[in-house]
């Protein structure tokens, strides 16, 4: 295992702070990853570790995907994520919470926490009697809420651009789109879908979750190893990361991957395959952006309609990102990486110029 200052240095993380109180037993570890756009901004992930060093490579991995996706989408936002290492089920309590909470006021505002796997919006509220640095509380707070609808706002519009693309319009009426994962963003995307005219299949793994979508939109339901392999317009994992592999790439029979989940790609190898393949892939962290699109918009006075005109904007960048993959014969994934890069390069040049601030 390398030590902490290889894996920091290597990838020009600036700051890995570590928190620990024997009384509540918080064991928590945050990662600055880059704050060159505005504070670093990123979920608190709850979760049993196998050990601390895996707690560190999660992540740092988690922050420097937040740098990118903050740059693409045009949030003056930095990327950084924490983890808390242990089981919520046993170890969440208003007291380590809070304690938690104050170690990230002691931080001063270079990093905002949000809700991520194995914390929830009522773990925000906690955060927040502690520290103003701090998502995703409820509405009452101020907060923007649960960013899930948001999230799956951003996808129906990333949808949106692929079919452009494709098609040379932007209706979704008529296409068949299978989702697979039908949660929070899937079930909310799914809707949206319905109200398109769009012709649903769904998986999940919870049967009752996908029996609700057959109901509700006349969706059809399909086994969970199956759903890529669906012959549509368009697959959407909404459900677990490297879902796109050496595996199930050969096996898509659809035109486009435009999905919700995180880190679908098993390698970058696969971003290649895909191109071979001729499948249009809408780049995960430009797609999903529209949750940490609407919470960027919390500093300034939370406002639903002014978050979500933003959220369409991922729309233009996904077109962007097309063009850049085009105009540079590589894959969509490196192109919406390099206008990522470029975006922090040249705002953080701007901020070189001295004001009154
Ligand atoms: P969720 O837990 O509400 O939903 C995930 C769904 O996937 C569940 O219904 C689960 O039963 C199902 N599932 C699990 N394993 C499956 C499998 N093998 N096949 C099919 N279905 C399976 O989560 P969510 O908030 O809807 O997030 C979905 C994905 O989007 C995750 O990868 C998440 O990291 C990513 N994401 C979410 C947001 C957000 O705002 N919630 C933002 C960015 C990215």
């Amino acid at each position: 295992m390398a030590g902490v200052f290889d894996i920091v240095t290597s990838d020009g993380f600036e700051q890995v702070v570590y928190f620990h109180d024997p009384a509540t037993g918080l064991k928590a570890i945050v990662a600055i990853h880059s704050t060159a756009l505005g504070p670093a901004l990123g979920g608190t992930r709850f979760y049993p570790y196998a050990s601390e060093d895996d707690a560190l490579v999660d992540v740092c991995r988690l922050a420097q995907s937040m740098t990118y996706k903050h740059a693409v989408c045009g949030n003056d936002l930095g990327g950084g994520k924490a983890v808390i290492i242990g089981d919520p089920a046993t170890m969440r309590t208003e007291a380590l919470l809070r304690t938690y909470g104050r170690f990230v006021e002691g931080l001063s505002g270079r990093y905002l926490t949000a809700e991520d796997v194995g914390t929830t919006q009522s773990d925000m509220d906690l955060i927040r009697r502690e520290t103003a640095h701090v998502t995703g509380v409820s509405e009452s707070l101020g907060g923007s809420g649960d960013p899930s609808p948001a999230t799956a706002w951003g996808v129906l519009w990333a949808m949106k651009a692929v079919a452009e693309r494709l098609w040379g319009n932007p209706s979704l009426a008529g296409r068949h789109i299978c989702i697979s994962g039908i949660g929070k963003v899937g079930g909310a995307l799914a809707a949206h879908l319905a109200d398109e005219g769009a012709k649903l299949t769904v998986s999940d793994v919870r049967q009752d979750a996908v029996d609700a979508m057959v109901d509700r939109h006349g969706a059809v339901g399909v086994v969970p190893e199956a759903a890529h392999a669906v012959a549509c317009d368009i697959f959407s994992p909404c459900a677990l990361g490297a879902v796109l592999n050496s595996t199930t790439i050969p096996e898509l029979r659809c035109e486009a991957v435009v999905g919700s989940a995180n880190n679908q790609l098993a390698s970058l190898a696969d971003a290649e395959r895909l191109r071979h393949r001729g499948v249009v892939y809408a780049p995960d962290f430009v797609t999903n952006a529209g949750g940490v699109i609407n919470i960027a918009e919390e500093p300034h006075g939370y406002d639903h309609a002014r978050a979500y005109d933003r959220i369409r904007t991922i729309h233009d960048t996904l077109l962007r990102v097309f063009e850049r993959s085009d105009a540079d014969g590589i894959t969509t994934a490196a192109a919406a990486d390099q206008l990522a890069e470029e975006r922090i390069r040249s705002v953080s040049h701007t901020r070189l110029i001295r004001t009154g601030r």
